[in-house]
């Protein structure tokens, strides 16, 4: 997906109306193609939101946007760019996931494809009832979702926090929980890490699904064990020393514990 060269005046009109600020309506011109406008037209036209109003994150892969609806409720909006390295990811990740089996593999079906796994991984991991954004809308490379954070501002991540170790210990239970009950619902995140972590009033959301996959996926233990790993050695870094073994155990046992609950 390359950003067209040029955008007619009709691309500008749509623009403005959609996007409220006049720097981020340049950052919109340069990087998004028209069928991204297309698709940001056509969510918003759902009544997902009215206007995007500022840049929460610009990222190599993918651009976050605070947006407003009519009743003035905050939505994330991210959308994907398609670039090399995204690419190359994501290629990766999606063979071997029996849910893009018949993709035609082009450039922009696979941002798409991707686009529409963080959808769907999202969706499960809410289903389950896990703390992670509500998905809402989902239409090409652009992903609506309920936003995390308090009034105009994003809710920090885990990286950007210097938590006490009473809270890491809280924190380390909520992600064994976390872990485990993902896991149960098929799924494993893949790119679990500080970094992929929002905190909101003490409470952990997971972010960032696009690379997540199905325990059928042939490499899902071995994510699944990374992300043991990145997160034992966060909690080491920051001063709870947390073994790999140790907590890869502690999951375990939350799991099986899970497990045998009788299910409502
Ligand atoms: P990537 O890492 O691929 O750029 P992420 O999904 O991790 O994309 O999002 C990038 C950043 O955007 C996050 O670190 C967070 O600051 C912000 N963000 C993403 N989703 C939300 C959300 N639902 N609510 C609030 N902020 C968000
Ligand atoms: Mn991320």
């Amino acid at each position: 997906m390359e950003p067209d060269d040029y955008f007619s005046d009709e691309d500008f009109e749509v623009l403005s109306r959609r996007v409220r600020h006049e720097d981020d309506r340049k950052i919109f011109a340069q990087v998004f193609d028209s069928k991204t406008l297309d698709a940001i037209q056509s969510l918003a036209n759902k009544g997902l939101f009215e206007v995007v109003e500022h840049v929460i994150s610009t990222g190599k892969e993918a651009h976050v946007f605070i947006a407003t609806d009519v009743a003035g409720k905050k939505r994330a909006v991210k959308i994907f760019m398609g670039q090399t390295t995204l690419f190359k990811k994501m290629n990766n990740y999606i063979v071997g996931d029996r849910r893009f089996k018949n993709l035609r593999k082009d450039r922009r079906n696979l941002v798409v494809a991707w686009t529409r796994k963080e959808y769907k991984n999202l969706m499960l991991a809410n289903s389950a009832g896990l703390p992670v954004p509500l998905p809402l809308g989902v239409k090409e490379n652009v992903l609506v979702m309920e936003f995390l954070g308090e009034g105009e501002n994003a809710a920090l991540r885990l990286k950007d926090i210097e938590p006490t170790l009473e809270e890491l210990e809280d924190y380390r239970e909520q992600i064994i929980d976390f872990m485990a009950r993902l896991y149960l619902a098929g799924l494993v995140h893949a790119d679990l890490s500080e970094y992929n972590i929002l905190v909101l009033e003490g409470k952990l959301y997971v972010i960032d699904f696009g690379q997540g996959l199905l325990l059928t996926h042939p490499k899902a233990k071995e994510f699944f064990g990374r992300d043991v790993f990145n997160m034992a050695n966060y909690f080491s870094k920051n001063g709870l020393e947390t073994e790999y073994e140790e907590m890869y155990a502690k999951v375990k046992a939350r799991k099986e514990a899970l497990d045998k609950k009788p299910k409502k």
